[in-house]
């Protein structure tokens, strides 16, 4: 497969390159050529399949060709070994028509870790049969670094250096990455928010001068191997709840647009999804586009969830271009007017097409309280507050007869302050990571300067 930038100007890639590399030079995001499509009853013959199975077979026409398949099915089957359920997911009934998929069985407790694992040994993979070395910047808003250091902490050819927004992220969530001693891997805490993180990373990816010759990888949800890992479990639980005979909605917790976007590939590739609902917290510029074609800058908020506190989210721009006709040059031109204007907006016709799929809420901080809650009475489940804002957008657009999945985007414990005001319940970290706060810790806090950061990455690469 061939992969284009979303700004129609960068070089042509491979599915290798593209996942050992990161943003396009052009500062687009690389998306394939053209999408696979499957007929339905080919969909259908995959019912009951185990989860590496199907992820074979999902992921397999993105790379056709360029990995062998037994070497495929290898990779794919690692970066399934380190969940602690069957099947990497764990689907959960709440009422008739109504799920919670989980997705938090991983190493680091949140979604990201299906896609980072996977990530992690495909990129190892390549290297070594390249033989080359790369470096790794990130960016986290929490749950992204601590996933990717998972993914990547014993790969021989990577070093990674991952930016965190300093005092802005749980407790656990700084733990995660920074009790992770390996010589590869270095946390930087930034005295600034996420947004300013993610820019710098974006700068440096545009401008990689600085970095001499040293190649330049990307974790972040741009990776399109992240996506296309985050259209598997869509595939898995549709067939696992109406075999693919009937369609099913889909409430997910939203930031940089990566989970659900796994989603609306799924459903461009024949599987029957009907709704997609991005829930947002108060950073709510997703929120504001799919309900009034405002897609307008704001400054970011704090929230009690905070992985989703984006203003900028990364995949908005690959649903762009791929509701403009795979259009580089009109998607250049609509980012570069949103980068000086901070803001953009889609004709009628793209908007009304967009949101007969995508639908989308929003949730405050006292929202996000009152359905833990609500949920944790109701049906004797506790939701992390990214998952709360999901089942209060359900509720939503749930009818009666039609299913409706909520993606559970991380374990409880892993915000366990805000749980616990909630409903007075302390959620514990799973067997797995007990003793996390009592180990020790490595990071480097720097302030908001990006050539100071540079310098630190170039210096540590060597
Ligand atoms: C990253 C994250 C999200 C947002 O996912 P996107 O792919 O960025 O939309 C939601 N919830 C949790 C817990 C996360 O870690």
């Amino acid at each position: 497969m061939k992969y284009i930038s979303t700004r129609g100007q960068a070089e042509i890639k491979s599915f290798n390159d593209v996942v050992t590399s990161g943003l396009a030079s052009d500062g687009g995001l690389y998306c394939p050529v053209s999408m696979p499509f499957f007929e339905i009853d080919v969909i259908k013959s995959w019912k009951g399949l185990p989860y590496h199975e199907l992820a074979f077979r999902v992921i397999k026409p993105f790379i056709s060709g360029e990995i062998p398949d037994e070497d495929l099915k290898k990779i794919i089957k690692d970066g399934t070994k380190n969940f602690v359920v069957d099947n990497v997911t764990r689907l959960v009934k709440l009422e008739e028509d109504y799920h919670i998929l989980e997705l938090f069985h991983g190493p680091t407790l949140a979604f990201k870790d299906i896609a980072l694992q996977f990530l992690g040994k495909l990129q190892d993979y390549i290297l070594t049969k390249t033989n080359q070395d790369i470096v790794i910047i990130g960016a986290t808003s929490g749950d992204t670094g601590s996933a990717a250091i998972e993914g990547v902490k014993d790969c021989k050819h990577i070093t990674l250096f991952m930016l965190h927004p300093d005092d802005k992220i749980s407790t656990i969530q700084r733990h995660q990455m920074t009790t992770v001693l390996n010589p590869n891997i270095h946390n930087i805490a930034v005295s600034t928010y996420f947004d300013d993180c993610q820019d710098m990373v974006k700068e440096m990816f545009k401008h990689p001068e600085f970095m001499k010759g040293i190649r330049l990888s990307a974790v972040n949800s741009i990776n399109w191997a992240r996506i296309v890992a985050q259209i598997v479990y869509y595939f898995q639980t549709v067939l696992a709840l109406t075999g693919a005979e009937e369609p099913v909605s889909f409430s997910v917790p939203s930031g940089n647009l990566g989970d659900v976007f796994g989603g609306y590939l799924a459903k461009k590739m024949g599987l029957p999804v009907d709704l997609l609902i991005v829930s947002t917290n108060e950073n709510d510029i997703l929120h504001r586009f799919f309900s009034k074609n405002d897609y307008s800058k704001q400054s970011v908020k704090s929230t009690v969830a905070p992985s989703m506190d984006i203003q900028i989210s990364s995949n908005f721009e690959r649903l762009m271009f791929f509701e403009h006709n795979f259009d580089g040059n009109l998607i250049n031109k609509k980012m570069l007017k949103f980068r000086d204007e901070g803001h953009l907006e889609v004709d009628d016709d793209t908007y009304k097409r967009i949101t007969s799929t995508f639908k989308s809420a929003c949730a405050n901080d006292a929202d996000i309280r009152a359905e833990i809650e609500r949920v944790y009475k109701k049906y004797n489940y506790i939701v992390c507050p990214h998952t709360a804002t999901g089942t209060i957008a359900a509720e939503k657009y749930r009818v009666k007869g039609r299913k409706m999945v909520v993606l559970a985007t991380a374990h409880p414990s892993k915000f366990p302050d805000v749980v616990t005001e909630s409903i007075n319940v302390h959620p514990d970290l799973p067997p797995h990571l007990e003793g996390l706060l009592s180990k020790p810790e490595k990071y480097l806090k720097i302030p908001n300067d990006i050539d100071l950061i540079k310098n630190y990455i170039y210096q540590n690469s060597l």
